[in-house]
């Protein structure tokens, strides 16, 4: 069984993102990139099924520009098996980057996608749900849990309720919640190892996808600062205040 495991470069998770001065989006020359934590989670999940038997190879896509190889060799030091990086300086929204998998779905056939549930950059929760439309395959987003067996595969999902278990056949698409597993360190001689891997590059346009964005972002600006806060006397003048001023109890 193929996996395929889409990994998106995205700003550090311990960057304090700033916001350009002219408000057209935010300020990435110079910041720590990495992989985004929820495609780890899903490099590991595909990986684990590897090592039960399930999955026989695991092919790692990024799409983007040069830069992404990074992410994908770190990929493959988890132990994905061979990386795609689509490669292209447009900036990529959600739809285009469905489109692109979709046509590597195609042409690689696999039996999993497994995706991250969203971006941690532009947190739009999108792709997955795309990619299962496009390319008409049952979907599991949020999953906390994944079992295969035969031709099916059950994902335990996290929904506001608590958890709900759907059963899917395969081929199929999964997204991956924070609690489906915790990835292992990427250690010197995998890294090293990953260096050997297959990496090979296609443009959107071997893909016959035109990625030209759709959505057109009109500002971007900082939260309102805090106000500073104060010190009361007493529990009596703080439930005063909670009353009369800031009139939330
Ligand atoms: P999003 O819909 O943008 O929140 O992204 C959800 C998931 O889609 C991510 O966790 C990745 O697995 C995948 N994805 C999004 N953008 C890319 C990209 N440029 N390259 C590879 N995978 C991506």
């Amino acid at each position: 069984m193929k996996i395929l495991v889409p990994v998106k470069r995205v700003v550090d998770y311990n960057v304090k993102v700033r916001v350009k001065s002219d408000g057209t989006g935010v300020d990435i020359a110079n910041v720590k990139m990495s992989m985004n934590p929820f495609d780890e989670i899903a490099v590991e999940e595909a990986v684990r099924l590897k090592e039960k038997g399930v999955a026989t190879e695991i092919i790692a896509v990024s799409c983007g520009d040069a830069k992404c190889q990074e992410t994908l060799r770190t990929a493959m030091a988890i132990g994905a098996d061979r990386g795609i990086l689509v490669e292209t300086t447009e900036e990529l929204q959600p739809l285009a980057v469905a489109k692109l998998l979709k046509a590597l779905v195609e042409k690689e056939q696999p039996q999993l996608v497994i995706l991250g549930k969203q971006a941690i950059d532009d947190d739009a929760n999108q792709t997955g749900q795309m990619l299962a439309a496009l390319a008409d395959l049952p979907q599991a987003t949020f999953a906390s849990k994944v079992e295969v067996s035969a031709d099916k595969v059950s994902v335990t999902r996290e929904v506001d309720g608590g958890l709900e278990t759907i059963s899917l056949s395969l081929p199929a698409v999964i997204t991956t919640d924070l609690r489906l597993n915790e990835p292992r360190y990427v250690t010197l001689p995998n890294i090293m190892k990953a260096k050997k891997k297959q990496l090979d590059t296609v443009k959107p346009e071997d893909l016959g996808v035109d990625v030209k964005p759709r959505l057109k972002t009109l500002k971007v600006s900082e939260p309102p600062k805090r106000g500073a806060g104060i010190k009361v006397p007493d529990v009596a003048t703080l439930v005063d205040k909670l009353k009369n001023e800031a009139k939330v109890i």
